[in-house]
């Protein structure tokens, strides 16, 4: 059996160089870089206002003080999205709104709380504060400089970055190719949720979890129908998924129960099956395979193992697929405020609750089949085999939501 890094590091190794492809930026949400992207602006672009105010000299306010204002002539005004023709000579200033660019001779902003309109005197401006050069004013290249590193392959397009490339100009982004991804659900028992329930029948559950783990991912995910335990459903099934997707994803039918059929539809559709046996807790049972270039994933049918192992052995791959940097999910640390006992010989994966300051719960009973503690959780705490964990234990949360 597998330990946990050694399937991740398969997996990982088989996942096949990423592509490219150019979108508009507004397409490119939380998609991941395919290069590395250097500012081919400033920003700010030029130097400009931080207030709503007047542009001067700021030798000529010097002695400013309210009484004993400075008396300005307004050469002008800076509408927004316009910029002034002239220049700010001696003795004269400029009406500027924030972001306005400083015109030259400018060299300080007074705001406009330290100034007064005189009602006898139109065109000009009384200074009721000093300045000093730079005051209130936004230099060219302080935010970015024209050739700097913006952002590197592999890291994702959060809004942050979307901000900033759109700053710099950039129309369109170089990002990773999305897997296609096939999810199938394997079980003679299931039913669709609005169907009636036989005896002995239950309502399909991994799809609509898996579906949004996949979206999260950045796949293009596509749902099958459901698939009875028949070995010839089972192959047409695959072969189907494997024909319209990069990447397949099945459910059920992989342990070592005379109903599973996966692993051998797949080899008998040439696949190569790469291990089937991780030494975690919950999702023993866990097909990894190779079929020209396309991957297959057999999880377990059990929900929560489904989840967990799509969580940890899955989502990095997909997300390898798009050319991402860290493909761990994201940790965050947090101190147990109950014991997490695991009398099993294997890891597990347990789930958790995390509260606003960091507090760990379990998120319930740990049984692999039981949903309501999947709903509760928020993440994961890695337990080893054997062992408890007293309250009080740092730890680091796996986070999933
Ligand atoms: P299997 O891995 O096929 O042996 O399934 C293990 C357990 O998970 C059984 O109790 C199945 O009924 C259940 N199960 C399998 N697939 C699903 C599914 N898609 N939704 C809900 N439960 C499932
Ligand atoms: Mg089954």
């Amino acid at each position: 059996m597998l330990e946990f890094e050694a399937a991740l590091a398969r997996v990982l190794a088989a996942v096949p160089a990423s592509t490219s492809e150019t979108i508009p930026l507004s397409d490119a949400a939380g998609r991941l870089l395919a290069e590395l992207v250097r500012a081919p602006i400033d920003l700010p672009v030029f130097d400009n206002s931080a207030m709503d105010g007047y542009g001067v000299r700021a030798a000529d306010v010097a002695a400013a003080r309210p009484d004993a204002p400075v008396r300005l002539r307004l050469a002008g005004k800076v509408a927004p999205g316009a910029a002034f023709a002239g220049e700010v000579t001696a003795g004269t200033c400029i009406r500027l709104f924030t972001g306005a660019p400083l015109p030259p001779g400018a060299d300080a902003v007074v705001m406009q709380e330290d100034t007064r309109l005189d009602p006898n005197a139109i065109g000009e401006v009384l200074i009721l504060a000093p300045a000093e050069a730079g005051d209130y004013v936004r230099p060219r290249g302080e935010d970015v400089q024209r050739g700097s590193l913006l952002a590197e392959a592999g890291e994702a397009l959060t809004a942050g970055r979307l901000g900033l490339l759109a700053a710099v100009g950039f129309p369109r982004v170089c990002v990773g190719r999305q897997p296609v991804v096939g999810l199938l659900a394997t079980g003679s028992e299931l039913r669709e949720p609005g169907q009636t329930l036989a005896p002995g029948q239950i309502y399909e559950s991994n799809r609509p979890a898996l579906m949004m783990l996949l979206q999260r991912a950045g796949a293009l995910p596509r749902a099958f129908p459901l698939v009875a335990d028949d070995p010839a459903a089972t192959n047409r099934a695959l072969a189907d998924a494997f024909n319209q997707c990069d990447v397949v994803v099945t459910s059920g039918g992989v342990s070592v129960g005379e109903l599973d059929f996966i692993k051998g539809a797949f080899e008998q559709m040439g696949g190569e099956l790469q291990f089937w046996k991780v030494a975690i807790k919950p999702g023993r049972p866990f097909v990894f395979g190779r079929c020209r270039g396309k991957l297959l994933f057999g999880l377990p049918g059990n929900p929560v193992s489904a989840l967990v192992t799509f969580l940890l052995l899955v989502r990095p791959a997909l997300l390898r697929w798009q050319g991402a940097r860290n493909v761990a999910l994201p940790v965050h640390p947090g101190v147990l405020a109950e014991p997490l006992v695991n009398d099993g010989e294997r890891r597990h994966f347990m789930r958790v609750r995390v509260d606003a300051v960091g507090k760990v719960y379990s998120a319930g009973i740990q049984a692999s089949h039981m949903l309501s503690s999947l709903a509760a959780a928020t993440g994961l705490v890695d337990v080893p085999a054997q062992a408890t964990l007293p309250a009080g234990t740092p730890v680091l949360v796996l986070r999933w939501e």
